[in-house]
Protein backbone atom coordinates (compact mmCIF):
# COMPACT_ATOMS: atom_id res chain seq x y z
CA UNK A 1 0.00 0.00 0.00
CA UNK A 2 1.37 3.66 -0.77
CA UNK A 3 2.56 5.39 2.53
CA UNK A 4 0.00 7.76 3.97
CA UNK A 5 1.51 10.76 6.10
CA UNK A 6 -0.92 12.96 8.34
CA UNK A 7 -0.23 16.48 10.70
CA UNK A 8 1.76 14.20 13.29
CA UNK A 9 4.29 13.46 10.53
CA UNK A 10 5.30 16.64 10.14
CA UNK A 11 7.79 19.32 11.50
CA UNK A 12 7.45 22.86 10.71
CA UNK A 13 10.86 22.88 12.40
CA UNK A 14 12.48 21.05 9.54
CA UNK A 15 12.25 24.30 7.54
CA UNK A 16 12.98 26.76 10.53
CA UNK A 17 16.19 29.62 9.60
CA UNK A 18 15.04 28.23 5.70
CA UNK A 19 14.38 30.84 3.54
CA UNK A 20 11.44 29.48 0.82
CA UNK A 21 11.61 30.78 -2.62
CA UNK A 22 8.07 30.64 -4.48
CA UNK A 23 8.81 31.06 -8.36
CA UNK A 24 5.41 32.39 -9.85
CA UNK A 25 2.43 33.54 -7.98
CA UNK A 26 -0.07 32.07 -9.89
CA UNK A 27 -2.91 29.80 -8.92
CA UNK A 28 -0.50 27.45 -7.12
CA UNK A 29 2.24 29.74 -6.29
CA UNK A 30 -0.09 32.54 -4.02
CA UNK A 31 -2.12 29.78 -2.42
CA UNK A 32 1.16 28.10 -1.43
CA UNK A 33 3.12 30.91 -0.67
CA UNK A 34 0.61 32.25 1.04
CA UNK A 35 -0.61 29.51 3.42
CA UNK A 36 3.81 28.93 4.23
CA UNK A 37 3.34 32.36 5.49
CA UNK A 38 0.87 31.49 7.76
CA UNK A 39 1.87 28.87 9.00
CA UNK A 40 5.30 31.36 10.57
CA UNK A 41 7.85 30.23 7.51
CA UNK A 42 9.89 32.89 6.03
CA UNK A 43 9.32 33.12 2.32
CA UNK A 44 9.74 35.29 -0.37
CA UNK A 45 8.79 35.36 -4.25
CA UNK A 46 10.50 35.38 -7.21
CA UNK A 47 8.81 36.74 -10.16
CA UNK A 48 9.15 38.86 -13.34
CA UNK A 49 7.45 42.89 -13.08
CA UNK A 50 3.67 42.70 -14.68
CA UNK A 51 0.32 41.33 -12.71
CA UNK A 52 1.12 38.65 -10.41
CA UNK A 53 4.49 41.02 -8.75
CA UNK A 54 1.92 43.59 -8.42
CA UNK A 55 -0.37 40.99 -6.54
CA UNK A 56 2.32 39.16 -4.47
CA UNK A 57 3.36 42.73 -3.48
CA UNK A 58 -0.49 43.51 -2.27
CA UNK A 59 -0.36 40.65 -0.49
CA UNK A 60 2.11 41.55 2.17
CA UNK A 61 4.98 39.51 0.20
CA UNK A 62 8.69 40.19 -1.13
CA UNK A 63 8.83 39.85 -4.16
CA UNK A 64 12.15 39.74 -6.54
CA UNK A 65 13.17 38.73 -9.33
CA UNK A 66 13.48 35.30 -9.92
CA UNK A 67 17.18 35.13 -9.85
CA UNK A 68 17.47 37.11 -6.64
CA UNK A 69 14.90 35.07 -4.97
CA UNK A 70 17.07 31.60 -6.58
CA UNK A 71 20.17 33.27 -5.05
CA UNK A 72 18.42 33.57 -1.66
CA UNK A 73 16.72 31.09 -1.03
CA UNK A 74 17.73 27.29 0.73
CA UNK A 75 14.20 25.93 -0.72
CA UNK A 76 13.47 26.55 -4.15
CA UNK A 77 9.38 25.85 -5.43
CA UNK A 78 9.14 26.33 -8.62
CA UNK A 79 5.52 27.40 -9.62
CA UNK A 80 5.80 28.72 -13.18
CA UNK A 81 4.09 27.12 -16.17
CA UNK A 82 5.68 23.77 -17.09
CA UNK A 83 6.51 24.55 -20.43
CA UNK A 84 8.45 27.81 -19.68
CA UNK A 85 10.03 26.25 -16.49
CA UNK A 86 13.21 24.50 -18.26
CA UNK A 87 14.01 28.21 -20.08
CA UNK A 88 13.40 29.92 -16.71
CA UNK A 89 15.46 27.08 -14.62
CA UNK A 90 18.23 27.14 -17.23
CA UNK A 91 18.91 31.15 -16.84
CA UNK A 92 18.00 32.01 -13.64
CA UNK A 93 17.65 29.29 -11.44
CA UNK A 94 20.62 26.78 -12.01
CA UNK A 95 23.46 29.36 -11.67
CA UNK A 96 22.42 29.49 -8.03
CA UNK A 97 21.33 26.55 -7.26
CA UNK A 98 24.52 25.75 -4.79
CA UNK A 99 25.01 22.62 -2.86
CA UNK A 100 22.62 21.22 -0.41
CA UNK A 101 19.84 23.46 -1.62
CA UNK A 102 16.88 21.94 -1.78
CA UNK A 103 14.45 22.34 -5.98
CA UNK A 104 11.20 21.77 -5.48
CA UNK A 105 8.10 21.09 -7.92
CA UNK A 106 4.06 20.66 -7.77
CA UNK A 107 4.18 18.55 -10.48
CA UNK A 108 6.84 15.98 -11.89
CA UNK A 109 6.56 17.03 -15.81
CA UNK A 110 10.14 19.03 -16.26
CA UNK A 111 12.46 16.09 -14.10
CA UNK A 112 10.85 13.09 -15.36
CA UNK A 113 10.65 13.96 -18.78
CA UNK A 114 14.24 15.53 -18.74
CA UNK A 115 13.71 19.18 -19.65
CA UNK A 116 15.12 19.99 -16.34
CA UNK A 117 18.55 17.92 -15.04
CA UNK A 118 19.51 19.18 -11.64
CA UNK A 119 23.33 18.93 -10.36
CA UNK A 120 23.90 16.00 -8.21
CA UNK A 121 24.19 18.02 -4.90
CA UNK A 122 20.57 19.06 -4.18
CA UNK A 123 17.21 17.16 -3.10
CA UNK A 124 15.15 17.57 -5.84
CA UNK A 125 11.38 16.74 -3.77
CA UNK A 126 8.07 17.29 -5.18
CA UNK A 127 4.76 18.87 -3.22
CA UNK A 128 1.72 18.66 -5.30
CA UNK A 129 -1.84 19.44 -4.01
CA UNK A 130 -4.58 17.81 -5.52
CA UNK A 131 -6.40 20.82 -6.44
CA UNK A 132 -6.15 23.92 -7.63
CA UNK A 133 -4.57 27.51 -5.57
CA UNK A 134 -7.36 28.80 -4.91
CA UNK A 135 -8.72 26.11 -3.01
CA UNK A 136 -5.24 25.03 -1.45
CA UNK A 137 -5.59 28.66 -0.19
CA UNK A 138 -9.40 28.77 0.88
CA UNK A 139 -9.27 25.24 2.65
CA UNK A 140 -6.43 26.49 4.72
CA UNK A 141 -7.83 29.47 5.78
CA UNK A 142 -10.90 27.15 6.86
CA UNK A 143 -8.92 25.03 8.75
CA UNK A 144 -8.62 22.38 6.69
CA UNK A 145 -6.37 21.40 3.82
CA UNK A 146 -6.35 19.97 0.54
CA UNK A 147 -4.46 16.57 -0.21
CA UNK A 148 -1.03 16.41 -1.92
CA UNK A 149 1.50 14.15 -2.54
CA UNK A 150 4.96 14.19 -2.04
CA UNK A 151 7.61 12.44 -4.14
CA UNK A 152 11.65 12.28 -3.75
CA UNK A 153 13.47 12.43 -6.84
CA UNK A 154 16.86 12.76 -5.62
CA UNK A 155 17.91 12.42 -2.15
CA UNK A 156 21.59 14.58 -0.94
CA UNK A 157 21.32 15.95 2.27
CA UNK A 158 19.60 13.29 4.05
CA UNK A 159 16.82 15.40 4.72
CA UNK A 160 14.52 15.76 1.95
CA UNK A 161 11.57 13.85 3.17
CA UNK A 162 11.62 15.98 6.27
CA UNK A 163 11.87 18.36 4.16
CA UNK A 164 8.45 17.79 1.73
CA UNK A 165 6.33 16.84 5.10
CA UNK A 166 7.35 19.78 6.53
CA UNK A 167 6.29 21.76 3.39
CA UNK A 168 3.12 19.95 2.51
CA UNK A 169 2.23 20.58 6.34
CA UNK A 170 2.94 24.49 5.71
CA UNK A 171 0.93 24.62 2.68
CA UNK A 172 -2.03 22.91 5.10
CA UNK A 173 -1.73 19.31 3.07
CA UNK A 174 -1.47 17.24 6.13
CA UNK A 175 -4.30 18.88 7.75
CA UNK A 176 -5.97 16.17 4.86
CA UNK A 177 -3.42 13.69 4.00
CA UNK A 178 -0.01 13.70 1.97
CA UNK A 179 0.66 10.43 -0.65
CA UNK A 180 3.95 9.19 -1.18
CA UNK A 181 4.49 8.50 -5.06
CA UNK A 182 7.17 9.21 -7.50
CA UNK A 183 7.45 11.81 -10.22
CA UNK A 184 6.63 9.08 -13.15
CA UNK A 185 3.57 8.24 -11.39
CA UNK A 186 2.35 11.59 -10.20
CA UNK A 187 3.62 12.68 -13.87
CA UNK A 188 1.43 10.23 -16.06
CA UNK A 189 -1.35 10.10 -13.59
CA UNK A 190 -1.48 13.71 -13.54
CA UNK A 191 -1.65 14.27 -17.57
CA UNK A 192 -3.98 11.31 -18.06
CA UNK A 193 -6.57 12.48 -15.76
CA UNK A 194 -6.75 15.80 -17.22
CA UNK A 195 -6.45 14.52 -20.44
CA UNK A 196 -8.56 11.89 -20.78
CA UNK A 197 -11.12 12.30 -17.51
CA UNK A 198 -11.00 15.86 -15.94
CA UNK A 199 -10.72 18.16 -18.75
CA UNK A 200 -10.68 16.90 -22.07
CA UNK A 201 -12.76 13.71 -20.94
CA UNK A 202 -15.54 16.11 -19.62
CA UNK A 203 -15.98 18.89 -21.90
CA UNK A 204 -15.79 16.27 -24.93
CA UNK A 205 -18.80 14.54 -23.02
CA UNK A 206 -20.57 18.05 -22.11
CA UNK A 207 -20.48 18.90 -25.50
CA UNK A 208 -21.56 15.42 -27.40
CA UNK A 209 -24.27 15.62 -25.32
CA UNK A 210 -25.33 18.90 -26.48
CA UNK A 211 -24.48 18.73 -29.98
CA UNK A 212 -26.83 15.50 -30.31
CA UNK A 213 -29.82 17.50 -28.42
CA UNK A 214 -29.31 20.45 -30.43
CA UNK A 215 -29.30 18.43 -33.80
CA UNK A 216 -32.36 16.49 -33.04
CA UNK A 217 -34.06 20.07 -32.54
CA UNK A 218 -34.25 20.53 -28.52
CA UNK A 219 -33.51 24.20 -27.65
CA UNK A 220 -29.93 25.10 -26.80
CA UNK A 221 -31.12 26.27 -23.37
CA UNK A 222 -32.60 22.72 -22.33
CA UNK A 223 -29.68 21.09 -23.48
CA UNK A 224 -27.07 23.18 -21.51
CA UNK A 225 -29.45 22.88 -18.36
CA UNK A 226 -29.12 18.92 -18.80
CA UNK A 227 -25.78 18.69 -19.66
CA UNK A 228 -24.15 21.34 -18.40
CA UNK A 229 -25.70 23.00 -15.18
CA UNK A 230 -26.78 19.66 -13.69
CA UNK A 231 -23.22 18.30 -14.03
CA UNK A 232 -22.11 20.43 -10.95
CA UNK A 233 -24.97 18.15 -8.77
CA UNK A 234 -24.03 14.87 -9.88
CA UNK A 235 -20.70 15.55 -9.01
CA UNK A 236 -20.87 17.02 -6.14
CA UNK A 237 -22.71 13.83 -4.58
CA UNK A 238 -20.16 11.30 -6.42
CA UNK A 239 -17.65 13.59 -4.55
CA UNK A 240 -19.15 13.75 -1.48
CA UNK A 241 -20.33 9.60 -1.01
CA UNK A 242 -19.42 8.09 -4.04
CA UNK A 243 -21.63 6.58 -6.51
CA UNK A 244 -23.56 4.77 -4.14
CA UNK A 245 -24.68 8.34 -2.69
CA UNK A 246 -25.14 9.96 -5.80
CA UNK A 247 -27.33 6.89 -6.89
CA UNK A 248 -29.44 7.00 -3.62
CA UNK A 249 -29.94 10.37 -4.89
CA UNK A 250 -31.34 9.76 -8.31
CA UNK A 251 -34.62 8.42 -9.17
CA UNK A 252 -34.61 5.21 -10.15
CA UNK A 253 -35.75 5.46 -13.78
CA UNK A 254 -32.68 8.09 -13.48
CA UNK A 255 -30.49 4.99 -12.19
CA UNK A 256 -31.76 2.17 -14.18
CA UNK A 257 -30.61 4.92 -17.35
CA UNK A 258 -27.04 5.19 -15.64
CA UNK A 259 -26.18 1.65 -15.01
CA UNK A 260 -27.39 0.17 -18.53
CA UNK A 261 -26.86 3.12 -20.84
CA UNK A 262 -23.62 4.78 -19.03
CA UNK A 263 -21.23 2.09 -20.53
CA UNK A 264 -22.31 2.44 -24.05
CA UNK A 265 -21.46 5.72 -24.18
CA UNK A 266 -18.27 5.27 -22.47
CA UNK A 267 -17.34 1.77 -24.30
CA UNK A 268 -14.27 -0.03 -26.06
CA UNK A 269 -14.07 2.71 -27.79
CA UNK A 270 -13.42 5.31 -25.46
CA UNK A 271 -11.10 2.56 -23.36
CA UNK A 272 -9.09 2.03 -26.43
CA UNK A 273 -8.65 5.57 -26.82
CA UNK A 274 -7.54 5.94 -22.87
CA UNK A 275 -5.03 3.64 -23.26
CA UNK A 276 -3.69 5.34 -26.93
CA UNK A 277 -3.60 8.37 -24.81
CA UNK A 278 -1.95 6.81 -21.88
CA UNK A 279 0.75 5.55 -24.16
CA UNK A 280 1.54 8.60 -25.67
CA UNK A 281 1.98 9.90 -22.51
CA UNK A 282 4.41 7.50 -21.25
CA UNK A 283 6.23 7.34 -24.50
CA UNK A 284 7.14 10.84 -24.52
CA UNK A 285 5.01 11.86 -27.28
CA UNK A 286 2.72 14.24 -25.58
CA UNK A 287 5.37 15.98 -24.21
CA UNK A 288 7.52 15.74 -27.44
CA UNK A 289 4.35 17.37 -29.36
CA UNK A 290 3.43 20.17 -26.30
CA UNK A 291 6.73 21.67 -26.45
CA UNK A 292 7.40 21.92 -30.06
CA UNK A 293 3.53 23.38 -30.17
CA UNK A 294 5.18 25.92 -27.66
CA UNK A 295 8.56 26.53 -29.76
CA UNK A 296 6.16 27.39 -33.09
CA UNK A 297 3.96 30.13 -30.58
CA UNK A 298 1.07 26.99 -29.88
CA UNK A 299 -0.64 27.54 -33.35
CA UNK A 300 -2.99 24.78 -32.42
CA UNK A 301 -3.55 25.22 -28.58
CA UNK A 302 -4.87 29.01 -30.24
CA UNK A 303 -7.08 27.36 -32.84
CA UNK A 304 -8.54 24.71 -30.54
CA UNK A 305 -9.44 27.19 -28.00
CA UNK A 306 -10.71 29.66 -29.91
CA UNK A 307 -13.23 27.11 -31.79
CA UNK A 308 -14.23 25.74 -28.52
CA UNK A 309 -14.74 29.46 -26.95
CA UNK A 310 -16.96 30.41 -30.14
CA UNK A 311 -19.26 27.40 -29.48
CA UNK A 312 -22.61 27.63 -29.02
CA UNK A 313 -22.58 25.82 -25.67
CA UNK A 314 -20.74 28.66 -24.07
CA UNK A 315 -23.09 31.43 -26.04
CA UNK A 316 -26.02 29.89 -24.38
CA UNK A 317 -24.00 29.07 -20.95
CA UNK A 318 -22.75 33.27 -20.80
CA UNK A 319 -26.50 33.65 -21.05
CA UNK A 320 -27.97 31.67 -18.90
CA UNK A 321 -25.75 32.21 -16.01
CA UNK A 322 -26.25 35.32 -16.37
CA UNK A 323 -29.83 35.31 -15.56
CA UNK A 324 -28.76 33.40 -12.75
CA UNK A 325 -28.58 34.96 -9.31
CA UNK A 326 -25.88 32.60 -7.94
CA UNK A 327 -23.80 33.41 -11.17
CA UNK A 328 -24.23 37.30 -10.61
CA UNK A 329 -20.68 38.88 -8.79
P1 LIG B 1 -0.07 29.79 -13.43
O1 LIG B 1 -0.10 29.87 -14.91
O2 LIG B 1 -1.33 30.02 -12.66
O3 LIG B 1 1.01 30.82 -12.85
C1 LIG B 1 2.27 30.92 -13.41
C2 LIG B 1 3.03 32.05 -12.74
O4 LIG B 1 4.34 32.11 -13.35
C3 LIG B 1 2.41 33.42 -12.91
O5 LIG B 1 2.55 34.13 -11.70
C4 LIG B 1 3.26 34.07 -14.01
O6 LIG B 1 3.35 35.46 -13.85
C5 LIG B 1 4.61 33.45 -13.69
N1 LIG B 1 5.53 33.50 -14.83
C6 LIG B 1 5.27 33.12 -16.12
N2 LIG B 1 6.37 33.26 -16.87
C7 LIG B 1 7.34 33.73 -16.04
C8 LIG B 1 8.68 34.10 -16.23
N3 LIG B 1 9.27 33.97 -17.43
N4 LIG B 1 9.38 34.56 -15.16
C9 LIG B 1 8.80 34.69 -13.95
N5 LIG B 1 7.52 34.36 -13.71
C10 LIG B 1 6.80 33.89 -14.74
O7 LIG B 1 0.57 28.37 -13.06
P2 LIG B 1 -0.03 27.21 -12.12
O8 LIG B 1 -0.04 27.70 -10.71
O9 LIG B 1 -1.27 26.67 -12.72
O10 LIG B 1 1.08 26.07 -12.29
C11 LIG B 1 2.32 26.13 -11.61
C12 LIG B 1 2.79 24.70 -11.37
O11 LIG B 1 1.88 24.04 -10.49
C13 LIG B 1 2.86 23.83 -12.62
O12 LIG B 1 3.96 22.96 -12.46
C14 LIG B 1 1.57 23.05 -12.56
O13 LIG B 1 1.62 21.81 -13.25
C15 LIG B 1 1.46 22.82 -11.06
N6 LIG B 1 0.12 22.51 -10.57
C16 LIG B 1 -0.93 23.34 -10.90
C17 LIG B 1 -2.18 23.08 -10.41
C18 LIG B 1 -3.31 24.02 -10.67
O14 LIG B 1 -4.40 23.74 -10.19
N7 LIG B 1 -3.18 25.13 -11.38
C19 LIG B 1 -2.46 21.90 -9.56
C20 LIG B 1 -1.26 21.16 -9.18
C21 LIG B 1 -0.04 21.47 -9.73
P3 LIG B 1 2.77 36.54 -14.90
O15 LIG B 1 1.52 37.08 -14.27
O16 LIG B 1 3.86 37.55 -14.97
O17 LIG B 1 2.52 35.82 -16.20
MG1 LIG C 1 -1.72 18.86 -14.42
MG1 LIG D 1 -33.05 15.30 -15.49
Amino acid sequence: MINKYYESDADLGNLSGKTIAVMGYGSQGRGQALNLRDSGLDVIIGIRPGKSRDQAVADGLEALDVSKAAERADIIMILLPDEIQGIVYKNEIAPYLTENKCLMFSHGFNIHFGQIVPPANVDVIMVAPKGPGHMVRRTYEEGKGVPALIAIHQEYTGKAKEIALAYAKGIGATRAVVLETSFREETETDLFGEQAVLCGGTTSLIKAGFETLVKAGYAPEMAYLEVLHEMKLIVDLIYEGGFTKMRDSISNTAQYGDITRGPRVIGAESKAAMEQILKEIQSGAFTKEWMLENAVNRPMFNALTRADEEHLIEKVGAEIRGMMPQFRK
